[in-house]
């Protein structure tokens, strides 16, 4: 399996060491598989009586094609391990009717980037010996709030890497900041960055894209490469658990084999949702996929209009971790749905208007697959206490992605097809809002309304999130965007 950029400027190929090695590619883009892989029926059928890891593997093994099935294999058993995952890596929860959430956030962090980002780490330290690199790789990470946290989680004191994550002072909820600045370990660096998440973002990017930033590091000994859901890495491990989801369906008797679910999923940047797209594509039987927003609704008024506007107002939300305007893995799909020609173009539209229009050709195409919608503040909390009153407690993005499954459902024919809503965080990363939407009022200490909610609903603090109070805070540094680049060579040098 070979990839590409999905603005194909230069028409070179990669492999897949070398793509999880770079990252973003040098034209901007992102990488993407040259072709896709089949995934049989035959072989769903062999994955239903597999555990996590080994469904892992195998499905890994389709696009990393210079990794052995034994190396797989060994990586995903130690990520998706017990110990780490407690109560499952991705279980399924039936909530009510056809309504199931897919609990992503049983691992280290209680987010469900830690699917993709216990692994990742693993398998760039394969790469680096697969492609002879002898330098230090130096993660960049812009967080908005959970990728940070994993990212750190996953890399800590991984050999010949380092990493630094930038968050927004004010952008990520008290939890996630608290995780982040007692961070563990001897390579790691955290620092808040005044703006929001895409002031990050963009700072982060233009890192990448600064020639004369690469060749200071590399005199140091350093090549840049990312974390962020723009790295193929990331991408591939989330494919696994739609697939998982699709055996864990046909093992519980709910479908028979060829029968669909649909997908909804709480989005951001659009790399969770895009990795369900691409089991589909690999013939997975997905009916719809359905695009989750908050109040930054910006997907939802693209999938209805076909124009990508970021020219509009910014909103703070309760689920920070899909408060984004800029959806990067977007360009993934219209990679897909109109090729590399027209995405150069759509994106340098974005670069300099902040917008673009896809061609109804292209609409028509996006619309076979996916439809939006968005939840509100008051309809995200709403949709928590409704569901807390019937005994399942979720968290504020979980809630998002619920109440769009609901507006869903009310509006198609879709009442007996399965729905898989992505759970993506547990209700404690973010407990003090999840509090308030019972109509309770949150005391001012984060960690004092896990306590309270924890003994309002009998359910228990993740093992991630207990005695985070008590940690030792090692990073309290916050800087302007401008100062990113300082930041990191002088990080660079203490490493
Ligand atoms: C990252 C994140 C999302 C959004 O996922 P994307 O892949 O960026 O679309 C949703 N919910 C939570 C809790 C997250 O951490």
């Amino acid at each position: 399996m070979r990839f590409q950029s999905t603005r194909d400027t230069n028409q070179e190929k990669f492999t897949s060491a070398q793509v999880i090695r770079k990252g973003l590619a040098d034209d901007g883009g992102l990488f993407v598989p040259e072709s896709i892989p089949s995934l049989t029926f035959e072989e769903i059928k062999t994955l239903c009586s597999m555990d996590y890891a080994s469904r892992a593997a195998f499905i890994l093994g389709k696009y990393l094609s210079d990794y052995t099935h034994e190396e797989l294999l060994e990586d995903c058993k130690k990520a998706y391990s017990e110990s780490s995952f407690v109560g499952g890596a991705a279980p399924l929860h039936h909530v009510k009717d056809n309504l199931y959430t897919q609990e992503l956030w049983h691992g280290p962090t209680a987010a469900f980037k830690d699917m993709a980002l216990q692994i990742m780490p693993r398998l760039l330290s394969r790469a680096l010996k697969k492609t002879g690199e002898q330098r230090k790789a130096l993660i960049l990470v812009a967080t908005s709030g959970d990728t940070g946290k994993a990212a750190l989680e996953g890399y800590r004191d991984v050999d010949q890497v380092c990493i630094s994550v930038f968050y927004p002072v004010n952008g990520v909820s008290k939890i996630q900041k608290l995780q982040m600045v007692t961070q563990q370990g001897q390579n790691v660096n955290v620092c808040a960055i005044h703006g929001n998440f895409d002031d990050a973002q963009t700072g982060v990017k233009r890192i990448f894209a600064d020639a004369n930033a690469a060749k200071m590091l590399n005199d140091k000994g350093f090549f840049l490469s990312s974390a962020n859901s723009i790295n193929w890495g990331r991408l591939a491990p989330q494919i696994v658990y739609y697939v998982s989801a699709y055996c864990d369906l046909l093992n519980a008797g709910r479908i028979t084999l060829g029968e669909t679910m649909n997908v909804c999923v709480p989005t951001g940047n659009f790399g969770n949702i895009f990795a369900a797209y691409l089991a589909k594509l690999m013939g997975l039987p997905i009916g719809k996929l359905i695009c989750a927003s908050n109040k930054n609704n910006i997907l939802t008024d693209f999938l209805q209009t076909g124009t990508y506007d970021r020219n509009r107002q910014f909103h703070l939300t309760m689920s920070p971790s899909m408060d984004i305007l800029i959806s990067s893995n977007l360009e993934r799909l219209l990679y897909f749905v109109a090729g590399a020609q027209q995405t150069k173009l759509y994106m340098e539209s974005l670069a300099r208007n902040g917008a673009y229009t896809v061609s109804d050709a292209v609409k028509a195409r996006i619309d076979a697959d996916f439809c939006g919608y968005f939840a509100d503040e008051m309809q995200t909390a709403e949709t928590i206490r409704k569901y807390a009153k019937d005994g399942y407690l979720m968290d504020t993005h979980t809630a998002v992605g619920v109440c769009c499954a609901e507006q869903y459902l009310n509006q198609s024919n879709d009442q007996d097809v399965p729905m898989v809503v992505a759970s993506t965080a547990s209700p404690y990363k973010f407990a003090a809002d999840v509090y308030t939407s019972l109509g309770k009022a949150a005391p001012a200490d984060p960690l004092q309304s896990q306590a309270l909610l924890s003994e309002h609903t009998g359910t228990q603090i993740p093992y991630p999130l207990v005695g985070l109070g008590e940690r030792e805070i090692r990073f309290d540094k916050t800087i302007d965007s401008k100062d990113l680049l300082q930041e990191v060579l002088g990080f660079a040098d203490t490493q």
